[in-house]
């Protein structure tokens, strides 16, 4: 994988990397052989998720429940600390940390409340506990770098929007320059966590659920990677879902914008805001396998070799559709501004949409709509229909606005499926349509079948 000196490569390993002293020198054994500079972790495998349940048992009063959580997470640091006969050192330091978990779960229980600055403390101490272990079993294994862990709150600089924090790109590449110049030069390897930052004065934040691929990105883009590796526990990208259409096959390469559409509209392996540093900073992406790193994984790239009509395809679920209309909208102009300005006050994402002269319908996550205000406010605009369980079928790849007769190759296959919306022209990489829920697995596989197979 490159020149070893010249080429810097930031290597990110998910929670399922680090699930078990295993994984997590598979995952110290590929950072060596790969020759990372920097590498970025998730928390321990289920640990996020635990500590998410004690922010929300805590402010409930739950004692018990949140004293048996603190519990399992202690379990499975302590689990690891055993198998890998850890020095006394490292023993303390881990206990410290979960301590702070400690700390702040009785904090919240005590005020039974938790702010979203108390839960992005709470949240970030997975990343920061399972950095500080794989830091140690990377050290124990590395034959040519010395390891050294280092607190990304310290580059990673992020807005004060706790819980889900944007980075501030500028402070954060000029915080990189400043500390992880050696990286480049010198004879180290970083180990660091994932999913966290902190802002300009130094509170901690979170980039969101799953924010640790993200994070990888933005280090990577910070400074100057050529290459982001992402390490999970599938072998790369897949034409399609394989536990839907068993004739799936894996991608060895694909382009961002492919990638991004991807990601945005149902396959669950990348983190869909992930690429956006990349792309930014031209660093090429590779996808692959911490239990199979010798696979050939796919490579997220600019500019790939071939460029198939159709390259692979997703299922978003879950998904409303939300059709609004008013007479008024006749000749009139400023509906739809006041629409989507209903939908930003209440920060929800549309995800794809249709017009007609007096009705606009689009397509949400069926969460979106659990904030039953959205309704009400809508309601005082237009008529709202909703309609649920549905899925949002979607077909990526190139020139697609420009290919005749591919939307009759596409509702051929389909025949016989209710079709309730469909989307085509806005990008040449995408097509979707909206179907019931229960048609939305035999559609995939039918697609997959005219298109790849
Ligand atoms: N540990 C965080 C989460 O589970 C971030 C990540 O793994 O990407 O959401
Ligand atoms: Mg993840």
């Amino acid at each position: 994988m490159g020149n070893e000196n010249s080429e810097i490569i930031v290597a990110k390993f998910g929670g399922s990397s680090m699930a078990n002293l295993e994984a997590m020198t598979r995952s110290a054994q590929i950072s060596a052989t790969k020759n990372a500079n920097m590498v970025i972790v998730s928390a321990v495998y289920g640990v996020t998720n635990l500590l998410v349940e004690i922010s929300k048992q805590a402010p409930l009063g739950e004692g018990e429940k949140v004293e048996a959580l603190v519990e399992e997470i202690a379990d499975k640091h302590n689990q690891i600390l055993i198998d890998m006969n850890a020095t006394e050192e490292l023993k303390e330091d881990v206990s410290e940390l979960l301590s702070e978990v400690n700390m702040i779960a009785n904090g919240m229980l005590l005020l039974r409340e938790c702010s979203d600055r108390a839960y992005d403390s709470l949240v970030s101490l997975g990343e920061r506990m399972s950095s500080l272990i794989f830091s140690q079993v990377l050290a124990g294994i590395h034959q040519k770098k010395n390891v050294e862990l280092f607190d990304i709150r310290q580059v990673l600089k992020t807005d004060d929007q706790f819980t889900k924090a944007s980075p501030d790109l500028v402070a954060t590449k000029e915080k990189a320059q400043q500390h992880l110049v050696n990286a480049k030069y010198g004879d180290v390897v970083y180990v660091s966590q994932g999913f966290m930052g902190s802002t300009s004065e130094g509170l901690t934040t979170t980039l969101g659920r799953g924010g640790s691929d993200y994070s990888a990105a933005l280090v990577a883009e910070a400074m100057g990677a050529d290459t982001l590796q992402i390490w999970t526990d599938v072998a790369g990208i897949a034409t399609t879902d394989p536990r839907i259409v068993k004739e799936a096959k894996l991608l060895n390469e694909i382009t961002f914008s492919e990638a991004a559409e991807l990601a945005t509209f149902g396959a669950k392996i990348l983190h869909p805001t992930t690429l956006t540093p990349a792309l930014r900073a031209g660093i090429k992406v590779f996808v692959g396998s911490s239990y199979e790193p010798d696979a050939p994984g796919t490579w997220i790239v600019d500019k790939t070799d071939s460029a198939p009509l159709i390259r692979a395809m997703a299922l978003r679920r879950e998904q409303s559709l939300v059709t609004l209309s008013t007479p008024k909208m006749l000749h009139a102009h400023g509906f739809l501004f006041e629409i989507f300005k209903i939908f930003n006050d209440f920060k929800v994402s549309i995800d794809s949409i249709t017009t007609s002269e007096i009705s606009v319908a689009l397509t949400l996550d069926d969460s979106a709509l659990l904030n039953k205000k959205i309704i009400s406010r809508l309601s005082e605009l237009c008529s709202v229909k909703v309609e649920t369980d549905l899925t949002l079928v979607s077909l990526i790849g190139n020139e697609i606005n420009h290919t005749p007769d591919i939307a009759k190759r596409i509702f051929n296959s389909v025949e016989g499926i209710n079709v309730r919306m469909i989307c085509l022209g806005a990008s040449k990489h995408n097509f979707c349509f909206l179907v019931d829920k229960n048609q939305a697995d035999s559609a995939i596989q039918k697609l997959h079948q005219e298109f790849i197979q």
